[in-house]
């Protein structure tokens, strides 16, 4: 059973080490027993093919799974012809990074607020990823898994049922669960490991107990208020918010999971990978 764990982006632990290139990061997560590293397009694909693919050799010498996060400013639901295209763009980019550096999957946030009606909103939304799976498709980079993320805030696209309704547009597409935005727009809903566990079954009725195996997700203590996601908290104010790990820590060793799971704080990762190692 293969559990991977890891790094969103690098944290400040690498740069205060003296670590200046994401290209020393894989040596650095494999010395810290980690196996997994999201690296961030957030702000626009930048990368290079010889750097991306620099990094992709890297990363397989030291036996790191790599996904990307693309980058925040796609909207799928945006009406503006010039935003689509370039919401396109930035998909398509990801993946073309994605393939030089032979990461498996591509996160990305699907975007746009819910509007008047978040129904027409969400099926604008849908539209759109359709049409850009054809195109993922003519340039046969549907091999790479599109995962789209559940957001913090709930007034934006991105709840776990539109998640799973995306999904449903085709089997490149998967869900990234951020759990600490569920834990927000449900006010702090995720306490028991029956709070996880309906998360799971749900997932599992809807992409099937295969894809729910190797689930990409995302686990960072989040501080909430009514409108959802404030802030995603670091190591020292951690344990004061949720969710906790331990009960879906269960649940993966429960269920046979092999997931991935990406932390965006170094003190919380540290002990919730301790945790599945005592598993
Ligand atoms: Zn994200």
């Amino acid at each position: 059973m293969t559990i991977y764990f890891g790094s969103a982006g690098a944290p400040d632990s690498f740069y205060g080490a003296g670590f200046k290139s994401s290209l020393d990061m894989p040596a650095w997560l494999a010395g810290q027993g980690l196996n997994a590293y999201e690296y961030q397009c957030s702000r626009g694909v930048r990368i290079k093919e010889e750097m991306a693919g620099e990094l992709g050799k890297r990363a397989r010498q030291h036996g790191i799974k790599l996904s990307i996060h693309a980058p925040y400013y796609i909207n799928l639901s945006t009406e503006d012809p010039e935003k689509r295209l370039k919401t396109k763009g930035y998909i398509l980019d990801s993946l073309r990074a994605a393939s030089w550096m032979g990461a498996t999957t591509v996160v990305f946030h699907p975007g746009g607020g819910p509007g008047d009606n978040r129904l027409e909103t969400f099926r604008r939304a849908k539209v759109c990823l359709a049409e850009v799976l054809e195109e993922i498709k003519a340039e046969g980079l549907d091999d790479i898994l599109l995962a789209a993320e559940t957001m913090g805030k709930i007034n934006q696209i991105g709840s776990l049922e539109e998640i799973l309704e995306l999904c449903q547009l085709g089997e490149q597409v998967v869900p990234c669960v951020d759990f600490g935005h569920l834990h927000a727009v449900s006010q702090g809903g995720l306490q028991g490991i029956e709070d996880f566990a309906l998360i799971l079954n749900k997932i599992t009725d809807a992409i099937g107990v295969q894809a729910l195996k190797t689930l990409h997700m995302h686990f960072s203590p989040v501080e909430f208020t009514r409108a959802g996601e404030k802030k995603h908290w670091t190591l020292k104010e951690s344990h004061l918010y949720g969710p906790e790990f331990a009960p879906l820590a269960q649940l993966i060793a429960e269920r046979g999971m092999e997931p991935t799971v990406i932390c965006e704080s170094q003190g919380p990762r540290l002990r919730m990978h301790w945790h599945l190692r005592a598993l």
